[in-house]
């Protein structure tokens, strides 16, 4: 404090300011909007160079370590983290693709970013074809377009547990210069790291797995940190042209880590989902164990997965660890560890098979979210898929009987428990 005789309400403001930093072996949770600066030059050099921190939307040190951290996890070179899953894909593709470009994706994605292209980005004049069969590479290859800026599809996709074949869709990308984008949020870290079989950029929803408890969104960007301004600058005219004012280059400036620098510096902040710190903090908490939780998770799926495609009021499973799944093999091939544990079953019953399931479960937690460290179960047909028809439905592997699973790391024999108490009635329906 350097007022000699503060008054009351200076030093309610001032009087702990500038405490020496101890070195916190947990991350500190920096939970401020902005940052003192040195001196003069330093605050000219913080807007000139972005090195630094100065404001929280555009840089914070509790977010930076668990952008690292994910980086890490993911093999790739930077990470920069926002607010939702949401957001981390609208930064993606807005990173690479502008009005009059065009984006491939799998049609086996997420509602919430399948409305993104629809709705939202058809507005802004970015055109989305959509894949159904995402395990042919020339139905990628075919629907590339001089403007297409972008290959998107999940790891691991939710409703018939399709597994993406990487390094052949990332392969048709190379051909033209454009990166595939992957939405590992299913697949987690911990079971593929997409960036090691050719992907260019991956985005989580870190609300999810990452977090694990369920408590708080978030998402993430990480990059390869391998874009090619000379093979890909046509592509990416925004990275490798001069900036305004003659800046150099976003390319120039960055190199490699270029698309990544451009989300950090003109993407994320600028269209503003900035995550709080203290959300950042909880991410970071949550991720420091994700690979015993999804260890776990994966052996609980796979039993349960196992235990239900023999009861006979289920009519099918669709879980890729199931040597039944027809991506069986290529979930072999790409993941380590486990098979992830989301997946769906329908019921032979139908609708009241399902209404009945849902009311019935107790271990259970009815709720649309997935990747909790609890067990959660969902009637996709009249909620995340309510407003697709009935067609589409059919070829997204949901029917009026399917529920989607989210399996936890309860005791596998608690979740058996409650699932044979809540099938009985629903067994001899059946016979
Ligand atoms: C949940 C989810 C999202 C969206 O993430 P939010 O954190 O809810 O914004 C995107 N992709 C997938 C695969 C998801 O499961």
């Amino acid at each position: 404090m350097t007022v000699d005789s503060p008054g009351f309400a200076t030093k309610a403001v001032h009087a702990a300011r500038n405490q020496d930093a101890a070195s916190s072996r947990a991350t500190p949770i920096y939970l401020t909007a902005g940052f003192e600066f040195d001196d003069f030059d330093h605050a000219a050099d913080h807007f000139g160079t972005g090195a630094g921190f100065g404001y929280t939307r555009t840089g914070n040190p509790t977010v930076r370590a668990v952008e690292r951290q994910l980086a890490a996890l993911e093999s790739g070179a930077d990470a920069v983290l926002v607010a939702s899953g949401q957001a981390a894909v609208s930064t993606a593709l807005l990173t690479v693709a502008g009005a009059g470009d065009h984006i491939v994706s799998s049609t086996h994605i997420y509602e919430g970013t399948r409305g993104l292209l629809l709705d939202n980005f058809a507005r802004l004049g970015i055109e989305t074809t959509f894949i159904d069969d995402i395990r042919d590479p020339d139905a990628w290859r075919a629907a590339i377009r001089p403007n297409t800026r972008a290959l998107f599809a999940e790891s691991i996709a939710n409703a018939r547990n399709d597994v993406l074949d990487i390094a052949a869709v990332s392969a048709v990308g190379d051909e033209t210069a454009i990166p595939l984008i992957v939405d590992n949020t299913l697949g987690t870290p911990f079971l593929v790291r997409p960036l090691e079989h050719g992907a260019a950029i991956v985005v989580h929803s870190a609300s999810k797995f990452l977090a694990g408890h369920g408590s708080v969104l978030g998402g993430v960007i990480v990059d390869d940190g391998r874009f090619d301004a000379a093979a890909a600058g046509h592509n990416a005219p925004h990275l490798v042209l001069p900036g305004r004012a003659g800046l150099a280059s976003v390319a120039a400036r960055h190199g490699g880590n270029a698309r990544i620098a451009y989300a950090r510096e003109s993407v994320a902040p600028r269209f503003g989902a900035s995550p709080s710190p203290l959300n950042a903090f909880l991410i970071g908490q949550g991720v420091e164990t994700l690979g015993l939780r999804v260890e776990r998770q994966s052996r609980n799926a796979l039993e349960v997965a196992r235990w239900l495609a023999a009861q006979d009021a289920v009519e099918s499973v669709d879980y890729v660890g199931l040597e039944s799944h027809p991506d069986h093999a290529l979930a072999t091939k790409y993941l380590g560890g486990g098979f992830g544990s989301i997946f769906t079953f329908t019921l032979k019953g139908g609708l009241d098979a399902a209404r009945a399931f849902v009311q019935d479960v107790r271990v259970f937690t009815h709720m649309t979210h997935i990747g909790d460290v609890r067990s959660l179960v969902l009637h996709p047909g009249t909620t995340s898929h309510a407003s697709r028809t009935e067609e589409e439905r059919e070829i997204l592997g949901v029917r009026p009987g399917t529920l989607r699973l989210s399996i936890g790391i309860e005791d596998v024999a608690d979740l058996i428990a409650d699932l044979t108490r809540v099938l009985e009635p629903a067994r001899e329906a059946v016979a």
